[in-house]
């Protein structure tokens, strides 16, 4: 079936790139390894149409104050050395109040890490996008969420947001159940949070293990997989490669990489 006439079809849209240097004005700890930043500054024309959505937070070198760039054919047009660029997931905003909300994880290594753990109110953050959106119907029979803390707001957001009579089975591996985070919605959630205690992030088959046992629902579903690149590809191929998921309805995203600074990939 083509996409434009599959009724269960994502839909894409694309957003103007904007640029905003915004204010830390509330720093919260969900959890004690998942900071929560309040960004104040000029919403006008944010847009976040998907929970898998992702802004660009920028990273400046030490001793340079965060500054915008002008906006060029190709994106932002930095004068001298580029920032580092990291990708997060609009949790929570307010465009006519003018606030934004990130989660970070502490994970302890890294410019975005870094800036997390050393931030504080009045602390200034570029962030660029979203430039565009993805948008699941609801209207699958149940969905599959899977992933590890990097990927908490985003399932948060989809948990969040998902209609009452929403069958949701989530699956998230955290640190320990200091780490676990719940959510309030209308949806049919049965959320599983695994633990690796102790064992570092990213080298655990905690998720895939999970998956394999559990027992699914009946019926058509979509699964939004993100978190460590090699865990979330091994989703991908259980999935489309074992129970019978369309691979069209599974989006699998590499959010970070093992090892590896700045890398992130969809399956
Ligand atoms: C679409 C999208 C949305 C995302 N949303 C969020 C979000 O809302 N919140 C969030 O915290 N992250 C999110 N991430 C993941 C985040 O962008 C990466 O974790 C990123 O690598 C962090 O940058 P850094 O500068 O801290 O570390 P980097 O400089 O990229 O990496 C330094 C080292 O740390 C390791 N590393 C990176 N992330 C982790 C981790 N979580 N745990 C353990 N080791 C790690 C790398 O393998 C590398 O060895 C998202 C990623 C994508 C692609």
């Amino acid at each position: 079936m083509s996409e434009t006439l599959d009724p269960r079809a994502p839909i894409r849209v694309r957003h103007e790139t904007r640029m905003r240097l915004l204010e830390v004005v509330r720093v919260t700890d969900v959890t004690p390894m998942m900071r929560r930043f309040r960004l104040k500054g000029d919403m006008t024309g944010f847009a976040s149409a998907g929970h898998a959505d992702h802004i660009k937070a920028f990273f400046f070198a030490d001793g340079v104050e965060p500054f915008l760039a002008p906006i060029g054919p190709n994106g932002a047009q930095w004068p001298g050395e580029r920032p580092q660029m990291r990708d997060y997931t609009p949790r929570y905003w307010d465009v006519d109040a003018g606030w934004i909300e990130l989660d970070f994880v502490l994970h302890g290594d890294g410019p975005a890490s870094s800036w997390a753990a050393g931030a504080t109110v009045g602390s200034t953050l570029v962030i660029g996008g979203p430039r565009g959106s993805l948008m699941v119907p609801a209207t699958f029979d149940w969905y599959l969420l899977a992933g590890d803390e990097t990927a908490l707001p985003a399932l948060g957001r989809r948990i969040e947001e998902l209609p009452a009579g929403s069958k949701v089975l989530a699956i998230i591996e955290v640190e320990n159940a200091a780490e676990e985070q719940r959510f309030v919605t209308k949806a049919d959630l049965a959320l599983t949070y695994v633990h690796r205690n102790g064992q570092p992030a990213g080298t655990t088959s905690l998720i895939l293990d999970a998956i394999k046992s559990a027992s699914f629902p009946q019926g058509v579903a979509y699964a939004y997989v993100a978190g460590e690149s090699t865990m979330s590809k091994a989703v991908r191929a259980h999935l489309t490669e074992q129970r019978g998921f369309n691979p069209e309805y599974v989006k699998a995203a590499g959010y970070w990489l093992l090892g590896v600074a700045d890398a992130q990939e969809p399956h």
